[in-house]
């Protein structure tokens, strides 16, 4: 099929996945639209891509309508939501608003435009499992109180009201639940634990281990994420798949990965261990594998070194001048057919 002055609108653009996301988009030869509200995105993710015919950028916030200028797209994908728990928790309002009517607002264009939507959910749905490695037919264990709950919640809702509408007939939709993703582009100072980690180990910190370390998660590098959301479009497929790396470490694991991938001599320093936090989380991709023919590629190791160096040049830059885009460029790169 051919992508050429095909639209692609990505919520969350210029955040961690959602830059990955527009570059790929745009080496397939699509037009992408990024819209972004730069509370956890940041344009210095995308700046490198303002000067492709093909890319815009636009501040929008998806708890508000999706303004008329977005019509047009063909494929959207809904990546807006800070997934940091240490920002999310800090305004759970916002953060349960932009899953729910984040979801809303682009179930709406999606079917005033006869689009196909991608709602990027999380593991986050199964809470603290009781049924490991987590398959989508499990229900999850979710607090829908505890401090979690603003971003477990709400990406729940945002599932269940797509498949509320799709009881009502939209039936391009697809819905990825998001594991653990890493990469080039996470913050220094985002909080989770692959950024702290290395950014604690590259400054001779120490490094930060919340209750025992025993906890667990699946680390999935950011290009295979990337991968699996692009085939998960691609594919006809309604049902959620989990997106994720089945191969599970505890978190000192990490911690001793990053000491020796960087070669820092930095001490492991307890912090207690945050309310409702996971103790396991592993997904079963079977479903991915045999819908979608993925699986992650790239070894934790592997991506491990490749994030270290991005981290090692970003603490190396002193100040950079960030230029924000005005609110309401919320437009379309000139047709490149009618600019020439
Ligand atoms: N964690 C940690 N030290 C840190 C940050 C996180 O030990 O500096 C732990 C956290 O308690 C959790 C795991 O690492 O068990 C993953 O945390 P993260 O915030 O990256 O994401 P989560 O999977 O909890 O959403």
């Amino acid at each position: 099929m051919s992508t050429e002055n095909q639209r692609v609108l990505v919520t969350g653009g210029a955040g961690f996945i959602g830059s990955h996301l527009c570059e790929r988009l745009l080496a397939r030869g699509y037009d992408v639209l990024a819209l972004d509200n730069f509370s956890t995105g940041h344009a210095d993710h995308v700046n490198h891509l303002l000067h492709h015919p093909g890319f815009s950028l636009g501040t929008h916030d998806v708890t508000e309508p999706v303004p008329e200028s977005a019509d047009g797209a063909q494929l959207i994908f809904n990546l807006a939501c800070p997934a940091s728990p240490a920002f999310y928790q800090e305004d759970p309002v916002q953060t349960a608003l932009t899953s729910a009517l984040g979801a809303l607002h682009l179930i709406k264009l999606a079917r005033r435009n006869g689009a196909r939507l991608l709602q990027a959910s999380t593991s986050e749905v199964y809470g603290d499992p009781e049924v490991h490695p987590q398959h989508e037919d499990y229900w999850g264990y979710v607090n829908p109180i505890g401090p979690r709950s603003c971003y477990d919640e709400g990406k729940r809702f945002a599932e269940a009201l797509f498949y509320a509408y799709r009881r009502e007939g939209f039936s391009s939709m697809r819905v990825a639940r998001l594991f653990n993703c890493y990469g080039p582009r996470l913050r220094p100072g985002d909080g989770r634990v692959v950024s702290n980690f290395i950014v604690q180990a590259l400054r001779g910190e120490p490094l930060t281990v919340y209750g025992d370390g025993q906890q667990t998660r699946s680390f999935c590098y950011v290009d295979d994420t990337v991968d699996g959301l692009l085939r998960l479009m691609d594919a006809d497929v309604d049902v959620p798949v989990n997106l994720g790396n089945p191969i599970e470490n505890t978190v000192l694991e990490l911690a001793e990965l990053v000491l020796s991938l960087t070669g820092s001599r930095s001490r492991l320093e307890r912090r207690p261990l945050p309310a409702d936090d996971p103790k396991r989380r592993r997904p079963d991709i079977t479903r991915a594998r045999s819908l979608l023919g993925w699986e992650p590629r790239v070894r934790l190791r592997d991506g491990l070194e490749r994030t270290i160096d991005y981290f090692r040049c970003e603490l190396d830059l002193s100040r950079r001048t960030v230029v924000l885009p005005a609110k309401g460029v919320n437009t379309w790169a000139v047709n490149r057919a009618v600019s020439g």
